[in-house]
């Protein structure tokens, strides 16, 4: 079965908006074993719409479009449907009783335009709104299939898990299955490499890879009649890549990131951390924190950019300040230390760097950074050199600093090493 996104919008088309229903959309449909060739957008303007899903009908079977259900003026992409398939609009008494409702729960009066969304082709399955007033529409005519939702995110996607998937998945009779093996601290090429063999063999499951910074994520994807066969494919291919990348996978987890593999691992072993960050200036406690549950093992982040504060606030010496500057392992071994101490944290984490544009030398180049971690007395400090941008190369430093974290705690207990050169 194919499928076709038109995502419908003049926002859309002059970038004001990023195209995310797009996005979600595809992945939703390749993972329901759905082949989708096109994917477009069309701005809030009758005629060009109502030729683009022509076109779109005339080689998919089943057309989704979103946005343009709302109650102004500019929303007209059910009318032009409408137009399309042949169908008229009537006013349909059920969706009339649910705005009512909708707003009535919410104390406000409903505008005379708002009716308009009430409005429903003929002979069309109306799909109710939980989270809004304009409806969802499924409309099947002549073996195609044209299916509306509403453009704010937070209204189609609970539309779509809710009703969509379940609409669609009971018209394929194929599944598609994935998972997703998550790798930190390991290079996209060297991962790429040690997997070549797999996937040059590769049909079905198939095996993806996905660079992200610092991390690398294999996507494993298996087609089969039902969820039972494609899980059953996957196995073993999940098995053989921890074979291949042992300790240096943090998780096969679909919801799991890398700070909650850390906050994770922190938490079991009950203990707690301190960050002391420089040219990140509190990314990497902003990563920590986003993890529900950090506030167990949390204990504080210093911000400390200045030389000035780097010594006040977590006694890194003037003299190695003085002899080693700033970046540099001693600087980021005092800061990792001195942080422990201080907070009186089992875990500290530094980061001290050249994050650019300017203030790098030969010597000294943008995109060098160390990164130290403190575990229970103990102090490893690793040099990196990231290249990009200064958003590039503090985000490389957030990532680097998590995977050290990681090895370093993992090390503690089980005497593992990790990154084999
Ligand atoms: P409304 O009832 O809010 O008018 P609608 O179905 O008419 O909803 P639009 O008017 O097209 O949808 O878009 C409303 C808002 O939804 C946009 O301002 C934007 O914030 C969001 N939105 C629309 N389309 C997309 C998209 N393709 N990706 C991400 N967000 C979108
Ligand atoms: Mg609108």
């Amino acid at each position: 079965m194919v499928v076709e996104l038109i995502s419908v919008g003049t926002e859309l088309l002059l970038g004001n908006i990023i195209n995310t229903n797009a996005a979600y959309l595809a992945e939703q449909c390749a993972s329901l074993g759905l082949s989708c060739y096109y994917q477009s957008v069309v701005g809030d303007n009758a005629g060009r719409l109502g030729e683009q899903l022509q076109t779109a009908l005339s080689r998919a079977d089943v057309v989704i479009l979103s946005g343009g259900l709302g109650p102004t003026q500019d929303d007209l992409t059910k009318e032009v449907a409408a137009k399309v398939i042949g169908k008229q609009l009537y006013l349909d008494e059920n969706t009339i009783d649910r705005i009512q409702r909708y707003f009535e729960t919410r104390g406000i009066e409903a505008t005379e335009n708002n009716w308009k969304q009430a409005m429903i082709p003929e002979d069309a399955r109306v799909i109710d709104n939980d989270n809004g007033t304009a409806p969802g529409v499924i409309m099947e005519e002549n073996g195609k299939t044209v299916i509306l939702l509403p453009g704010p995110p937070g209204e189609l996607v609970p539309m779509f898990e809710k009703d969509i998937r379940p609409y669609l998945a009971g018209r394929t009779n194929e599944v598609i299955y994935s998972q997703t093996v998550k790798i930190c601290g390991v290079g996209e090429s060297r991962v790429e490499d040690a997997i070549q063999d797999m996937i040059a063999g590769q049909s079905n499951p198939s095996i993806a890879p996905y660079a992200k910074t610092g991390e690398v994520h294999l996507r494993v994807t298996a087609r089969a009649e039902n969820e039972k066969g494609a899980r059953k494919l996957v196995k073993p291919v999940i098995k053989e890549l921890k074979a291949r990348f042992g300790n240096d996978i943090y998780t096969t987890e679909e919801d799991t990131t890398l700070e909650k593999a850390v906050a994770d691992l922190l938490i079991a072993n009950d203990l707690t951390v301190s960050v002391a960050e420089s040219c990140t200036g509190g990314m990497l406690s902003a990563r920590l924190i986003n993890v529900p549950g950090i506030s167990e093992v949390y204990k504080s982040g210093y911000v400390t950019y200045s030389n000035k504060a780097k010594r006040r606030l977590i006694g890194v010496k003037k003299s190695t300040l003085d002899k080693y500057g700033a970046v540099s392992e001693n600087v980021a071994r005092e800061m990792a230390k001195g942080t422990a101490v201080l907070s009186k944290a089992d875990v500290a984490v530094s980061i001290t760097g050249i994050a650019g544009p300017d203030g790098g030398s030969e010597e000294k180049p943008v995109g060098l950074v160390y990164v130290g971690c403190f575990v229970c007395g103990t102090v490893t400090v690793r040099r990196f050199q990231f290249q990009g941008n200064r958003t590039k190369v503090r985000e490389s430093a957030v990532s680097a600093a998590l995977t050290l974290m990681r090895n370093c705690i993992l090390e503690y207990y089980s005497q593992v090493t990790f990154g084999k050169k």
